[in-house]
């Protein structure tokens, strides 16, 4: 028993977040700390919902006009400088590279933060004529921030895992459409493979990318009440053709610029998944990015046990053509054991095969994510299982898409405002005047911020003044605490 002790999830997800969101990961095999601060090592069980995340998004790249490339992970310090023209306070905190060897390096090199500064020569050089756009390229690979922050797997670490997507188009009009399918697809990928229903709008003046015409954002709600932002899409405008000189000519020959957009999403993803639906029994993860999506487990004595696990390895070969299927007939632990080791691991569905089953020529299933069991046919099996995992998806999005609802509040003056989230979390929108200022009022005393605004800029605001300092109202703004 004390085995089973040691599996199982202690803390508390209401009570006690952090450390919970913490044992989650470790116990259920998705990360291990790495030595250094601020590292982690993925294991094989989270490197597997990562690649199937991946898998995902890819495929709609390059049904979308997307080519994969990979550039170097160093950039040299002159490219990083050539950037600092247009991107005046990104400064991110840079880790350098200053020997090879036992040779000092003439140029330092940066492990790239981005890698703006290393694609963006390159395609100044492949775009040559109207006929070479739009260039659209991605790389997946990982950036390295060396900010000095506590380690949250998949939330804060020092290197972590992305893509970053940079395009190239003729017009700003076609720029604009291309931040906006890969908002789009983020946005596809959070609500139908992850079951996290987003909020998709612009950052602030403030709070854009440097450089950028204007920041895409999609947000996530965490149960926490915190916001995360869950994927980037910018509209770079031509600031960084300008710098690295992507121009082409046109039909006419008259030489025009380039306008440049560049997209991204991490791990971090990872994190709003986990964080979003798990709970105090370990991992719940939706259907489409389960490792194993299936786990079946025959439950026997020393007299059926012939039969029962030979029924079950029937059923879990009817299943495996068309799902990822395990069948858990280990002799040395017990299905209470086992049962508690795949709701800590997320198995989506458990199918229980006793002597009752084998002789009615059934099977139960049971959801993982309340525990809600049901007796299917075996005759049937293949689609009852398919139902039984579009339910659990079902039911994941239903309750992220209640926990968003219930949250989104109208306040309207600094002391409303400031209550509404610290009482309750969650977004609380509110007529804004567009001055930064009337951010750091909030943002001072309690560490909300202006997540997103509006995607279409015309939108008329939620008040007519703003809700901070009674000047007129140009936006919507939405505060909240975020990661
Ligand atoms: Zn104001």
């Amino acid at each position: 028993m004390s085995g089973e002790q040691e599996l199982g999830i202690t803390e508390s997800k209401e009570h006690s977040p952090g450390e919970w969101y913490a044992e989650v990961v470790r116990k259920a095999g998705l990360a291990d700390y790495a030595p250094m601060g601020g590292f982690i090592v993925t294991r094989p069980r989270g490197y597997a919902l990562w690649e199937r995340l991946q898998d995902h998004l890819d495929g709609w790249f390059k049904e979308t006009g997307v080519d994969n490339a990979y550039f170097p992970l160093f950039i040299p310090e002159s490219y990083l400088e050539r950037e600092k023209d247009i991107v005046e306070g990104f400064d991110p905190e840079v880790a350098w590279v200053t020997h090879g060897g036992h040779d000092e390096l003439e140029e330092r090199l940066a492990v790239r933060p981005t890698s703006e500064s290393i694609i963006a020569p390159f395609m100044a050089e492949w775009v040559r004529s109207y006929r070479d756009l739009p260039l659209r390229l991605n790389q997946w690979c990982s950036v390295v921030r060396w900010e000095a922050t506590e380690t949250k797997p998949f939330f804060r670490t020092k290197e972590f895992l992305w893509q970053e997507g940079h395009t190239a188009h003729a017009t700003s009009e076609d720029a604009w459409e291309e931040t906006m399918t890969r908002l789009g697809q983020y946005e596809r990928l959070y609500e139908e493979v992850m079951a996290i229903p987003g909020m998709t709008g612009r950052k602030p003046e403030h709070d854009k990318f440097p450089g950028a015409h204007t920041t895409t954002t999609i947000e996530a709600l965490m149960p926490d009440g915190k916001s995360v932002q869950a994927g980037t899409s910018h509209h770079l405008g031509t600031s960084f053709a300008e710098a690295f000189d992507i121009t082409y000519t046109d039909e006419d020959e008259d030489e025009r610029i380039a306008h440049t957009t560049s997209w991204g999403l991490s791990w971090r993803a990872l994190g709003a998944l986990i964080m979003t639906h798990s709970d105090d029994q370990g991992l719940v993860i939706p259907p489409a990015l389960a490792p194993t999506q299936v786990v079946v487990v025959p439950i026997w004595q020393a007299d059926t046990e012939d039969e029962v696990k030979e029924y079950a390895a029937g059923l879990a070969a009817d299943l495996d053509e068309q799902f990822r299927v395990e069948l858990d007939d280990r002799d040395e632990r017990n299905p209470g054991f086992k049962f508690n080791e795949h709701e800590l691991n997320g198995i989506p569905l458990r199918i229980e095969i006793g002597p009752n089953e084998v002789e009615d020529g059934e099977a139960t299933l049971v959801h993982r994510p309340d525990g809600e069991s049901e007796v299917a046919d075996a005759d049937s099996i293949v689609e009852s299982v398919e139902e039984a995992l579009e339910t659990v998806y079902a039911k994941l999005y239903a309750a992220a898409e209640e926990n968003l609802e219930e949250n989104i509040r109208e306040a309207h003056g600094r002391g409303e405002i400031l209550g509404t989230i610290g009482q309750h979390g969650g977004y609380v929108k509110t007529g804004w005047c567009g001055d930064e200022e009337c951010e750091t009022a909030i943002k001072d005393e309690i560490a909300a911020e202006i997540v997103m605004l509006p995607l279409d800029e015309d939108e008329e605001p939620v008040h007519d003044t703003c809700g901070i300092c009674e000047e007129e109202a140009v936006e919507t703004a939405y505060f909240a605490k975020s990661y």
